[in-house]
């Protein structure tokens, strides 16, 4: 597991939508990786800052995509 990902699913675990397998791929970075530890204590208290952060990071092409999409059918 990389940094990006750990951060993704500490997203999901603070929203209590981890996966018992997820969960514990996401200890196991934590013990590995002091920078994920400490960004996870943060994350914990800034529940939005982090959500807001990784919807970005997780869906920017999904969501261009859409808002392309409506812009089409608004504009026709
Ligand atoms: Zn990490």
């Amino acid at each position: 597991m990389n940094c990006n990902k750990a951060k993704v699913l500490m997203s999901a675990a603070i929203d209590g939508e981890l996966i018992r397998k997820e969960e514990l791929e996401l200890t196991r970075h934590l013990d590995d990786c002091p920078e994920c530890q400490a960004y996870f204590q943060e994350a914990k208290n800034t529940k939005v800052i982090i959500k807001e952060r990784i919807v970005r990071v997780k869906a920017p092409q999904n969501l261009v995509e859409s808002i392309v999409r409506m812009t089409k059918i608004t504009s026709t």
